[in-house]
């Protein structure tokens, strides 16, 4: 099958395309044909070396495939043929700290794409039990339900598991025309939350208008002043954060007293500087999240299937020029968007 490997880390000439036999299955495997995988700014970090990463190893952890070949020991409800969307990691089934709803936090959790091949590839194998069935797509492409996991699970996860949001309650999203910003108001407009969009940049704040934002911020350093104005001078119950570092101090001071910044991203893996103070007198608290669990990517499923959540992404081929230049775009903000390996 033809993969792209990542050599080493380092730049983008370490992805490398090239022939590799196709994946043995185990008992407790699915061989799949990946229908579409997602390129992650993770993948970028991962790259570079700022995660657990062993290469030689195929990278991709945002995958959606069809089963072609199942396990002696898989239960009967995976058959051939079946559409199935996966977490981005492997957890442990055994271990009884890994219960559904924390095995994102599983300590022997093993990261797709980085400690082990992931989906840059035509086909993957992977255990049944990080597996969740499409029964129907609806209107919504296949190849799409690649980062129902990474970006659409990782928001239910932080507005409804961990931030607990309610209908009704303000919610600020930084990096808003970025690959996870445009989902996030989505998903947040779906749960009934008041939407702030901030985005540096007013071309993409025109494209993100049709996602219905409550208000949009343009900004060039300082979003919080006008984050308080709209909110009468108290600021958002929320902040979803996938910027990290270069907006997180903008974040807070957007926060209302007792508001939460809902941490999923860092651009920036250098350390972070803040004043400590802040959090304690007026009760906010930074709450970082961990993508998501299988309840929160069945839920990330429907919000696709019935259409509240309409995925906004390009589609490139697997092959080593159109996946290096997609890693550059990524690195650079220039996506508007996701781009998904269709091979
Ligand atoms: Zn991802």
């Amino acid at each position: 099958m033809r993969a792209i490997i990542m050599n080493s880390v380092g730049g983008v000439e370490n992805l490398v395309e090239k022939e590799v036999e196709i994946p043995k299955i185990s008992n407790e495997d699915v061989l799949l044909k990946v229908v579409g995988c997602g390129i992650c700014y993770r993948d970028v970090l991962a790259r570079k070396g700022f995660m657990r990463v062993r290469p030689p190893v195929i990278p991709g952890h945002e995958i959606v495939g069809r089963i072609v070949e199942v396990g002696d020991r898989v239960p009967q409800n995976f058959k051939k043929n079946d559409l199935v969307a996966s977490l981005i990691y492997i957890y442990d089934p055994k271990d009884p700290k890994c219960v559904e709803g924390r095995e994102n936090i599983c300590r022997s959790r093993v990261s797709i794409g980085e400690e082990r091949d992931g989906c840059y590839a035509e086909y993957i194998s992977l255990p049944h039990w990080i597996l969740v069935k499409i029964d129907d797509p609806g209107e919504t492409p296949p190849e799409a339900y690649s980062f129902a996991a990474c970006v659409i699970g990782t928001l239910v996860r932080a507005l409804k598991t961990i931030g607990k949001a309610v209908r009704g309650e303000s919610v600020l999203i930084t990096g808003a025309s970025g690959g996870i910003g445009i989902h996030a108001i989505q998903v947040a407009k779906a749960y009934g939350l008041k939407v702030i969009a901030a985005t540096r940049s007013s071309e993409k704040a025109e494209k993100i208008k049709i996602f219905n934002p409550d208000h949009i911020i343009v900004y060039k350093d300082r979003f919080s002043e006008e984050v308080r104005k709209l909110t009468d001078g108290e600021g958002v119950d929320y902040v979803i954060e996938s910027v990290g570092g270069p907006t997180l101090t903008e974040s807070i001071r957007s926060l209302r007293w007792g508001g939460k910044i809902l941490l999923i991203g860092n651009v920036d893996p250098s350390p972070y500087q803040m004043m400590l103070g802040h959090l304690i007198l007026r009760e906010n608290s930074i709450l970082g999240v961990m993508n998501s669990c299988k309840h929160e990517l069945r839920e990330a499923i429907d919000l696709l299937r019935k259409g509240f959540v309409k995925p906004v992404y390009k589609t490139i081929s697997l092959d080593q020029d159109s996946v290096r230049e997609a890693h550059q775009i990524i690195e650079r903000g220039g996506s508007f968007g996701r781009i998904i390996i269709k091979p």
